[in-house]
């Protein structure tokens, strides 16, 4: 008697596979066994399939040998497994569904692979987890799974990573992965390698191979013969170059199912879309030169500005036909979805005054011999010269004075001791930056009346080095994460901060240390301290605390030097990212995109404003004589900060920023550095 693994009635299943419904289509079990790629399959011309493809796919079952397996056993639902299908979320259980046809056949049944584009915090990785573990113990046909081997391909830094979240999803008795970390030598690699592609049946313990891209590419030749049922890219954007090492690799492995697993957009770029779709479904939109000839080519065709009517028209039908195909592979959702489950978010833009010394260094420096000539466009390194200014605007002890900046002592403070007449933590001088007076207060308000947690993020380690420095003055209890911290460390600082137990509250992080996927739920605050060019980079960071599995409603303060460099950063960054286009990914990328006017610009200091950005809105919701906002704007939109709540922080404690909803910023009002907060809320 054939039965399914799981209860298909069981009152909390979910059915990937009914044989009542989806019988007719279904790619057969265990092909990947048969050493059958695409190639083996007969000549298809599209017109056949469409007008007979039942009878067309029987003959092609049949061709392959394959037909009496479907006849011979009656087939059986395939059901999630109870353990995941409880812990599944409603866009999870569709994110899997979803997979699952598009891997197995039932959307096309020359397809086998697709791209999962969810954002950050949507649970991709669990998500492929149970399309894994689904496709490795169950298929149509009873008792047997659909595949017998995975390889999940990874960044080296989440090699642990997708260790544990199975061990975390699946318990720790269902799979016992063979995660390469890097610690055996190339001998005993290759070993257990050929060990691992040569286990079949009973003796293929470890059916899921975990492993780095640069590792899979250097063993490449070890693994190509053997049959891999399913393939995981993660951060598998890297193979949107068609031409690379790592695609090319990749591509020769014998492999039946590929799921890319992408947090970034796909860029309205028709090569990108051609590569990634084109390593997810080897086949499906032709060769590279068919696929020019027939979407690429009229595509841009139709675009041109010189281009007849008759050509757009055609440009555009291309177009609709390329991304109704590509769509039915790509699974991508934002994180509003998410509302419904997480806690809200609070996030603000916190403007923060210069302090007055500096102030005058920030002015100091724009007067300066150096920036005058560069604005002439004679000097030759504006982008050292906005790096010192963003380190000034962190902290003056980022500079080396007064070498980087000639002439400055006399504005050193009654207070100010050289740094080399300095203990190790004893002179660390908030006041001397607006922003990080404001994060002192913050932080001392958070460890006196809260248990909550924070994660403190920067562009600079040196900042880091002020923030652990404060720390230790206050006897706070803090763990950093940096770039040189192997992958195991990394997991254990993490871990440690999230323990509830843990008397660690503060935890420090460079925005630089990379860290996809690291998983910061312990705290529910967060402050990224300074704006970087590029916004996905930010985005990244603040999805660490705000995503799934927080209990606590969340705090994201991204501070802001009011008037200053920081300020046109930012500015610039909502422009792209409304713009959603291109990124600026890049140092190099920035000068580029800097012309004269943007250089002086970007060296005006604006002194007598509460927000520069917020001038720039020409916002009609505040009142112009006091900033007060009289209107909330009818939906605030994420990407557009002008639709967010503003306050300006006028009148101390009676004053419009008292009513914003977060103490740590209400306790604001009775000090002058912050001068103005964005505020968007969630839900
Ligand atoms: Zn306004």
């Amino acid at each position: 008697m054939a039965r399914p693994l799981h209860d298909p009635t069981g009152e909390f299943a979910i059915v990937l596979f009914d044989p009542t419904i989806d019988n007719r289509q279904y790619d057969i079990p265990n092909k990947e066994e048969e050493g059958g790629p695409k190639e083996d399959e007969p000549e298809k011309s599209q017109e056949v399939v469409k007008i007979d493809r039942p009878v067309m796919h029987k003959s092609l079952a049949e061709i392959l040998g394959l037909k009496k397996v479907v006849e011979e056993r009656p087939q059986v639902p395939v059901v999630i497994d109870p353990r995941l299908a409880k812990v599944l979320r409603p866009h999870q259980v569709e994110g899997v569904k979803f997979l699952y046809r598009c891997t197995t056949g039932l959307i096309d049944p020359l397809a086998n692979g697709c791209i999962m584009a969810d954002e950050m915090g949507l649970g991709k990785t669990l998500q492929c987890i149970t399309l894994m573990w689904t496709l490795l113990k169950q298929s149509p046909d009873a008792g047997k799974g659909t595949i017998q081997k995975c390889v999940i391909a990874c960044p080296s830094s989440l090699v642990r990573n997708w260790a544990n979240e199975l061990v975390k999803w699946l318990g720790p008795d269902a799979i016992t992965p063979f995660a390469i970390d890097g610690k055996a030598t190339k001998e005993e690699l290759t070993m257990q390698l050929k060990q691992w592609c040569s286990a079949t049946g009973r003796a293929n313990v470890r059916p899921v191979l975990i492993v780095s891209y640069e590792t899979l590419r250097l063993y490449c030749d070890v693994l190509r013969d053997t049959p891999i049922g399913l393939m995981l890219c993660d951060e598998g954007h890297r193979l949107k170059n068609g031409d690379s090492q790592t695609f090319t690799a990749l591509n020769a492995l014998n492999v039946q199912k590929r799921v890319i697993l992408s947090g970034t957009p796909i860029q309205n770029d028709l090569s990108e879309y051609f590569a990634l779709l084109n390593f997810a479904n080897p086949n499906l939109l032709g060769s590279r030169a068919e696929f020019r000839k027939k979407y690429e080519l009229p595509i841009l065709r139709g675009r041109d500005a010189a281009g007849t009517d008759e050509q757009r028209k055609k440009g555009d039908e291309c177009l609709k036909e390329l991304l109704t195909l590509v769509n039915k592979f790509i699974i991508r959702r934002t994180n509003d979805i998410l509302s419904k489950y997480l806690p809200v978010k609070y996030e603000h833009v916190v403007f923060c005054n210069l302090a007055p010394y500096q102030k005058d260094l920030y002015n100091h420096f724009l007067q300066s011999p150096d920036i005058k000539s560069l604005l002439k466009g004679k000097g030759s390194q504006p982008l050292k010269a906005i790096g010192m200014l963003k380190k000034l605007c962190n902290h003056p002890d980022l500079l080396d004075l007064p070498n980087d900046l000639p002439g400055c002592e006399k504005y050193y403070p009654d207070d100010f001791v050289p740094k080399e007449a300095r203990g190790r933590d004893r002179d660390i001088k908030s006041h001397y930056s607006g922003k990080m007076l404001v994060l002192d207060r913050m932080l001392a308000s958070i460890r006196a009346n809260t248990n909550d947690k924070i994660v403190l993020i920067s562009n600079y380690t040196q900042t880091l080095d002020i923030f652990a420095a404060l720390c230790r003055s206050k006897n706070y209890g803090h763990l950093r994460l940096d770039g040189t911290m192997n992958v195991n460390k990394r997991q254990k600082l993490v871990d440690k901060f999230n323990d509830p137990e843990g008397s660690e509250f503060v935890f420090l992080l460079s925005s630089k240390a990379g860290g996809c996927g690291l998983n910061l739920i312990g705290a529910n605050r967060l402050v990224l301290f300074d704006p970087d060019w590029n916004p996905a980079a930010d985005q990244q960071a603040l999805a660490r605390v705000w995503r799934d599995g927080q209990k606590k409603d969340c705090f994201v303060y991204r501070f802001i030097s009011t008037g200053s460099i920081e300020e046109k950063i930012f500015q610039r960054q909502s422009h792209k990212q409304s713009l959603s286009s291109c990124v600026v990914d890049s140092a190099e990328d920035v000068e580029r995109h800097f012309t004269l006017d943007s250089l002086r610009e970007l060296f005006m200091y604006q002194a007598n404003t509460t927000s520069d950005t917020h001038d720039t809105f020409k916002c009609k919701r505040c009142r112009k004589e006091d900033g007060k906002q009289i209107l909330k704007a009818p939906a605030m939109l994420y990407g557009d900060t002008s639709s967010w709540n503003h306050f300006v922080n006028l009148e101390g404690e009676k004053g419009p920023l008292a009513k914003v909803q977060d103490v740590l910023l209400q306790d604001e009002t009775k000090h002058k550095e912050v001068s103005a907060v964005f505020q968007y809320i969630s839900h």
